[in-house]
């Protein structure tokens, strides 16, 4: 393995790294209250990156108090639609010209492969802005023809507004940094809320990179406000009773907390929370694609993916056959650091990744779980741990039943007598699902069957920007991406007249 300063930092990206990252709070980049500030680091060396500002909650205070100027004394909820319309899709311009900016910036907070963030993560997220971008100006209420028995013989004009929530605090995770600020920042703001974004303490670098394209695009002062920090700050920001809503992905262990923190004042919460999802291969699968498909399932983003296929149920009948093969391929895949263009497989985020991973790769075996491949880190530096592959598991083993974030599978088998979707289902989660089967009846009566807010057939992470995602049971509330955001960041007011 090569150590990552042997790859080109592009200028800017350097640029950017030197001095202090600071806070965006009304317009203006400021040190934290406090003056503190906290080290961000690259995973694939373990090596300092730049010192970020440490907001907490007075900085968090300061942030909601500007949002909320900028929601109650505008212009931008009061702006024309088609102006929001025009400043977001800039957003998503400017990401696209500076795609390979903001690609080579994420992999080095969060040790991803370059060229994945680039063709994934920041193609996506502007792709993300210019979808809400177009919806600014679609937004409709709709006229109701009212019966109001009780005011006989009068005569009404009813109608419905669809309206902003107002001061939006937006709470992401590590793993997809820039984009899951993305899937929240972009509906939020064509709906015309004002909003305070947290990004996750171990990847702020591209939300802060982000806060310089809102102010290029001339989204006004206070209208997104970007305090980088700790759980602290998400606590004080979901705590925050000028806050009208929160919304947050990441773990369901922190969603509940979240949930806790809204009661005082009753704000609005949307959940995407964590995952273990079936992936369930059927005896006639194309054997082709399954494979590799199987393995993008679990191994997209080092296992680091709330959707990760980590459940892979495999029909009796070519059970050691296709786990063979998966493990094979998982054996080929390609290691290192995010900025070699030959990486398949970069770094987990952290240290604390790393022990987490690493540990649950321990029980498994001391559960008695047979590694196919795998079962290790890679390496003796940075945060790398090899794709595993465990078969003879049970269904109450840890590696089982828990979300590992890391790249690492579980198989179990299925007989076509007793089906799978008990088995499948068998979870406190309900975020995705994969099906790999020729038979198009099975792939629907199976769709049918699995408890889960995303089933992709023949294919896996086959999201779109258009479709709704989100999570049945404990993997979340409400349903992100699509329409279905525009009602997560507008409420609707019914208007009757008498005339
Ligand atoms: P996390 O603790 O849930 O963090 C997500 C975000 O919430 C971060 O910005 C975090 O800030 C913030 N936060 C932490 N405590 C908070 C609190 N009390 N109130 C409000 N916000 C708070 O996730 P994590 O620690 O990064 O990862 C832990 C596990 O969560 C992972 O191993 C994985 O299983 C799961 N996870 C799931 C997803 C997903 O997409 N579903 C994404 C990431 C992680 P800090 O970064 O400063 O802690
Ligand atoms: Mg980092």
């Amino acid at each position: 393995m090569t150590a990552v300063a042997e790859y080109a930092i592009r200028e800017d990206v350097q640029a950017f790294l030197r001095g202090t990252k600071k806070l965006l709070i009304d317009g203006n980049w400021v040190d934290a209250a406090s003056g503190r500030t906290f080290p961000t680091y690259d995973p694939a060396t373990g090596e300092r990156l730049v010192e970020v500002a440490h907001g907490e909650a007075t900085d968090i205070d300061k942030a909601v108090r500007a949002a909320r100027r900028a929601f109650d004394t505008g212009p931008w909820p009061s702006m024309k639609p088609n102006e929001r319309e025009r400043m977001l899709w800039r957003v998503g311009d400017i990401l696209s010209e500076r795609a390979e900016e903001f690609g080579q910036l994420e992999a080095l907070d969060n040790g991803k492969s370059a060229g994945i963030a680039t063709a994934v993560d920041v193609a996506w997220s502007a792709d993300i802005f210019r979808y809400y971008a177009g919806w600014a100006t679609k937004i409709e209420g709709s006229t109701i023809n009212v019966s109001m028995p009780f005011a006989p013989g009068g005569e009404f004009h009813a109608y419905t507004l669809r309206e902003p929530v107002g001061v939006c605090g937006l709470i992401v995770p590590w793993n997809f940094p820039l984009l899951m600020a993305a899937f929240k920042l972009a509906p939020a703001l064509a709906t015309g809320n004002t909003v305070i974004l947290k990004p996750a303490e171990q990847t702020p670098l591209t939300a802060l990179l982000l806060g310089e394209v809102f102010q290029e695009a001339g989204i006004p002062p206070g209208v997104v406000n970007i305090v980088t920090g700790f759980g602290d700050a998400g606590a004080a920001l979901s705590g925050h009773d000028e806050v009208d809503k929160i919304a947050f992905t990441g773990s369901t262990e922190v969603g509940k907390k979240i949930v806790d923190a809204a009661k005082g004042n009753l704000k609005k919460v949307s959940l995407e929370l964590g995952g273990k999802s079936p992936n369930v291969v059927f005896a006639d699968a194309d054997f082709d694609i399954a494979v590799p498909g199987s393995l993008n399932a679990w191994l997209f983003n080092h296992g680091q993916c709330c959707v990760a296929g980590t459940r892979l149920f495999v029909e009796d009948k070519i059970f050691d056959d296709f786990t063979g093969a998966v493990a094979e391929a998982a054996s080929q895949v390609k290691i290192g650091p995010g900025l070699d263009p030959t990486t398949q497989l970069g770094p987990l985020v952290s240290q604390e990744q790393f022990d987490k991973v690493t540990g649950y790769l321990r029980d498994g075996l001391a559960d008695g779980a047979r590694a196919l491949t795998g079962g290790k880190r890679f390496g003796d530096k940075g945060y790398f741990v090899e794709p595993t592959v465990f078969v003879d598991v049970r269904p109450e083993f840890s590696i089982v039943r828990e979300e590992i974030f890391g790249p690492v599978v579980t198989a179990l088998p299925f007989s076509a007598d007793s089906g799978v979707a008990a088995a499948a289902n068998d979870s406190m989660y309900g975020l995705a699902a994969g099906i790999w089967t020729r038979d198009i009846s099975k792939a629907h009566r199976t769709a049918k069957q699995l408890k889960a807010g995303s089933v992709w057939v023949n294919q896996y992470n086959g999201f779109d920007t258009a479709m709704p995602f989100g999570g049945y049971k404990q993997s979340g509330w409400g349903r992100e991406l699509g329409a279905t955001a525009i009602d997560l960041y507008t409420q609707t007011k019914s208007v009757n007249i008498a005339l």
